[in-house]
């Protein structure tokens, strides 16, 4: 007898047991276990093994019943001989042959092995081999039993084969979302948020779990919208468009300033496109997200540097082109002091200009991440105070200029020309914004490691915010006095860069009509 006595009765035990597996069971483990459990059992074997076709196309152990795990390397080297037959062609005894080998080989004591192939739609999805200990021989109707058991098995293990594919591609489309650089949102028809990848719950400071659920609108609170939204465009039709008609909709393109819940600004632009079902409803809305706040400030940056420029190159342009013109007038003869003065003010202005674009320049390459190149040398700043002073006093009759130094100050290693560009920019400074006039306090401190240098008004003053932001590139005080007095913004970003570049720093202490003061200091080594 090939069977154990009761194994009619067992027989649809077990097949009952596979098709509980086939139906309730998605796990691929578990069925492999369930289903070499049953032939085991089923065929009074003592151990078996249930191997897997790979997408390489050789078969590996994927689970194993009475053997030890140490002996799967060597189970899958004799799957492959195996295989190898079948694929040459090899016949049933060949076959047998060689799985009596890899048998003996795993244990001497197995007398017979069971080979069952794993099909399904005529695909080889695996095979299982179970081993025994004694010899029998099976009848037609138990091989007919033994496949239509293994028929069961192979849909079984194709299902659960099917639902791990889609996991682990789920699990991929996951992290390919997660790991985006950019923010990727899901919505469904009623624009409720379904998923927040992180880019997104970094870019809005909100956190996915606290936004699932909501209505888009409840988290992304604008500021400022370019057009419209998402929800005005739905009102509006979207996506079902003209442009739209073969029913794919147009993807719809948001762009604005965004609200943060710790109070930071960021300018976003969201690409929403729809997803449809086969008769063309929306199911959900794929939402992609980035930041443009760089781009915008860059965009921002450029026009404010073109208004700059053409503002403050016309006007030196204007002025050498009228005194030009006035003293090339072939009817007037001006006496030679009038000439003198008039070409005076022409290369004073040509001066400004060469300036300016000297300004420009330096503000382009430190924009590029360029390093200021510095000439080093000695320098005795008192003197390079002194001289500037002299030079303004020259130029203003409302305000007065003291000058404070101790006698001992020291010279320091730094680049004359640029630092006395930035002891000329304070000093302008100074003299602009207080267009009252007053007193202008310019001297220097020493102490062992560092001079100090500080230009005090009492003019204008700024306010906190303003304190914090004039250093930055183009920035201008946005007021009346401002508007009305020539500048680009620039002088006090180069001050710093040339200061920092020395390894010192620029500070400014103020308050609005209170005047201010600008100091800088600079290591003495
Ligand atoms: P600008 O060419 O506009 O003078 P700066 O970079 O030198 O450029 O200064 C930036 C802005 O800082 C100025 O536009 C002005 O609003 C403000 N500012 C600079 N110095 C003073 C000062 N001494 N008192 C008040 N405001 C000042």
């Amino acid at each position: 007898m090939l069977m154990l006595p009761d194994f009619r009765v067992r027989q649809r035990d077990f097949l009952l047991e596979i098709s509980r597996a086939i139906t309730s069971q998605l796990d691929l483990g578990e069925v492999l276990r369930r289903v070499l459990h049953a032939s085991v059992v089923m065929l009074g074997g003592q151990m078996g093994l249930i191997a897997l076709r790979a997408p390489d196309g050789w078969f590996y152990v994927r689970a194993i019943r009475g053997l030890d795990s140490s002996l799967i390397s060597k189970l899958n080297t004799h799957l492959h001989d195996l295989t190898t037959m079948v694929k040459e062609g090899a016949d049933s005894d060949a076959f047998n042959e060689k799985l009596a080998e890899m048998a003996t080989d795993i244990d001497p004591e197995v007398q017979q092995s069971v080979a069952l192939p794993l099909v399904f739609a005529n695909e080889p999805l695996g095979m299982m081999i179970v081993f025994r200990t004694y010899r029998s021989v099976a009848t037609a109707n138990d091989m007919q039993v033994l496949q239509s058991f293994a028929d069961q098995a192979a849909i079984a293990v194709h299902n659960a084969q099917l639902y791990e594919s889609i996991n682990h591609e789920r699990m991929r489309l996951e992290a390919i979302l997660d790991q985006s650089a950019d923010g990727v949102m899901i919505l469904d028809a009623n624009l409720t948020i379904l998923r927040f990848n992180r880019a997104l719950e970094r870019m809005t400071g909100r956190d996915a779990k606290d936004v699932i659920g909501l209505h888009q609108d409840e988290v992304f609170e604008w500021e400022k919208l370019e057009q419209g939204d998402l929800q005005s465009a739905i009102d509006d039709g979207w996506p079902f468009t003209l442009a739209a008609s073969d029913n794919q909709g147009t993807p719809l393109y948001v762009e604005g300033d965004l609200k943060r819940p710790d109070g930071l600004k960021i300018s976003i632009g969201i690409t929403y496109a729809p997803m449809f079902t086969t008769d063309g409803k929306i199911t959900n809305i794929i939402a992609n997200v980035r930041d443009i706040t760089n781009f915008r400030e860059a965009q921002e940056m450029q026009n404010t540097f073109i208004s700059v420029v053409s503002h403050e190159l016309k006007t030196p342009v204007a002025i050498i082109k009228g005194y030009a013109a006035t003293l090339s007038r072939p009817d007037a003869n001006w006496n030679p002091d009038v000439v003198r003065e008039t070409l005076h003010v022409i290369e004073e202005e040509a001066d400004r200009l060469t300036a300016l674009i000297q300004d420009l320049l330096t503000a382009s390459k430190l924009q590029a991440q360029r390093e200021l190149q510095l000439d080093l040398g000695e320098v005795w700043l008192d003197e390079v105070v002194r001289r500037s002073v002299e030079r303004f006093s020259t130029q203003t009759n409302k305000h007065q200029f003291v000058i404070h130094f101790p006698a001992d100050f020291p010279s320091i290693q730094g680049d004359e020309t640029k630092l006395r560009q930035v002891i000329d920019n304070l000093l302008s400074n100074a003299v602009k914004y207080s267009p009252n006039g007053g007193v202008i306090e310019v001297g220097g401190e020493v102490t062992d490691h560092l001079v100090k240098i500080y230009v005090s008004d009492s003019g204008v003053g700024l306010t906190k915010e303003d304190q914090g932001r004039i250093f930055e590139r183009f920035y201008r005080v946005d007021g009346k006095l401002s508007r009305k007095t020539q500048g680009t913004g620039l002088g006090l970003y180069l001050a710093r860069a040339i200061v920092e570049a020395h390894g010192g720093m620029i500070r400014v202490d103020s308050q609005p009509g209170q005047g201010s003061t600008f100091y800088f200091t600079l290591p003495r080594h």
